[in-house]
């Protein structure tokens, strides 16, 4: 249920209206909008009424929300939600949600403090405002590379200092949330952890962005449910993530379900960024599905990035070369727009490259 306050409700009928919900035995979640306040009603709501509300001062109206995913769903925040990252100094603010699109990149994994830096410096002069690189590996393989971990979040670090680039790297387990929220400015969580519950937990309690990816045999309400369990545990910077999904399909790694973008545009508020690395395999069509998502709408995307593909640690298949970084984000900016978009941070790059 939602509880819509009227436009000008003072801070103490918003108040009152809270300490109902709690008195009932439920949980508020306040979302101030730009002309209202919205006050979502979740947890145990056995015994709440719309019609305890209707009659309080300055609320407006009470309305149920059909969908199970009740703070992820448009129906309880109709405005496009915008992220906007912590800010960090020398750093450029960055907005993602909301009319420009934003990019990340760079390799799939940290794998060396040269290879690191110089793949944030092609990503940084082609448009890029947040460098990606997984400094924790989920591999199928135990004996495949597992990452440097903490030596890897400090590179990564090094390379925010001198490239000005944000940073997004994963997080595989609950414990290790709090050091790796102490390094990145996005938090990732991975493809294979969308359902780890413990760690959805452990990310909501946490106040840093989070990207969660869509499970390779999840639905896009199992995506929005996971991603109701960050925002019910108090964080509500949350963006959902299309990386393809598993179908017979032998020629691509996965299948990139193009439809779960606008599907979820209409379903939740929450910025929806695209991995056509991922959803691929294929560093070929890569760029193509590059265009297509954000021609159907993502806020984002997440593009591999490798200055040799072919001596990658992981997902060198799939990895672009910094010149055809290049050439995909100058194809991205026509397609944006055509989309009455732009990128983020863009003005900055041109000027830089004068
Ligand atoms: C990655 O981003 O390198 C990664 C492991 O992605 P996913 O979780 O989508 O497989
Ligand atoms: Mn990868």
């Amino acid at each position: 249920m939602i509880i819509v306050m009227k436009q000008g409700a003072t801070a103490a009928e918003i108040g009152a209206v809270i300490a109902r919900v709690q008195e009932l035995g439920a949980t508020p979640h306040t979302i101030h909008g730009r002309e209202r306040t919205v006050i979502a009603v979740v947890g145990s709501t056995e015994r709440i009424i719309p019609d305890t509300f209707s009659t309080m001062p300055g609320v407006e109206r009470v309305a149920t929300i059909s969908q199970p995913f009740k703070l992820a769903s448009r129906e309880s925040h109709p405005e496009d939600t915008v992220i906007h990252l912590d800010p960090h100094p020398g750093l450029p603010e960055v907005a993602i949600g909301g009319r420009d699109i934003v990019i990340m990149a760079g390799p799939c994994s940290v794998e060396s403090r040269s290879q690191l830096l110089e793949t944030a410096h092609a990503v940084k002069e082609a448009g890029a405002v947040i460098l990606r690189g997984g400094a924790f590996k989920p591999r199928t393989s135990p004996y495949s590379f597992q990452g440097l971990g903490i030596k890897g979040l400090e590179i990564l670090a090094e390379a925010r200092e001198i490239y000005g680039l944000y940073i997004i790297t994963e997080v595989l387990t609950p414990d290790a949330v709090p050091v790796v929220a102490e390094y990145a400015d996005i938090l990732q969580i991975g493809a294979r952890n969308m359902q780890n519950f413990g760690l959805l937990h452990a990310v909501g309690r946490v106040q840093r962005p989070a990207l969660l990816k869509r499970g390779m045999m999840s639905t896009i309400q199992e995506l929005l449910m996971s991603a109701e369990y960050i925002l019910a545990g108090g964080n509500s910077r949350v963006m959902v993530c299309e990386r393809g999904i598993r179908t017979f399909e032998k020629l691509t790694r996965n299948t990139f379900d193009l439809n779960a973008i606008p599907i979820l545009k209409q379903l939740t508020h929450l910025p929806v960024i695209a991995d056509p690395s991922h959803a691929t395999g294929r560093w070929d069509i890569v760029p193509d599905m590059s265009r297509a998502a954000v021609a159907a709408g993502a806020d984002g995307l997440i593009v591999e990035v490798h200055p040799r593909p072919e001596e990658a640690l992981s997902d060198g298949a799939q990895s672009l070369k910094p010149e055809r970084f290049f050439d995909l984000v100058q194809q991205v900016r026509r397609i944006a727009e055509a989309m009455e978009r732009g990128i983020v941070g863009s003005t900055e790059v041109v000027e830089r490259a004068r």
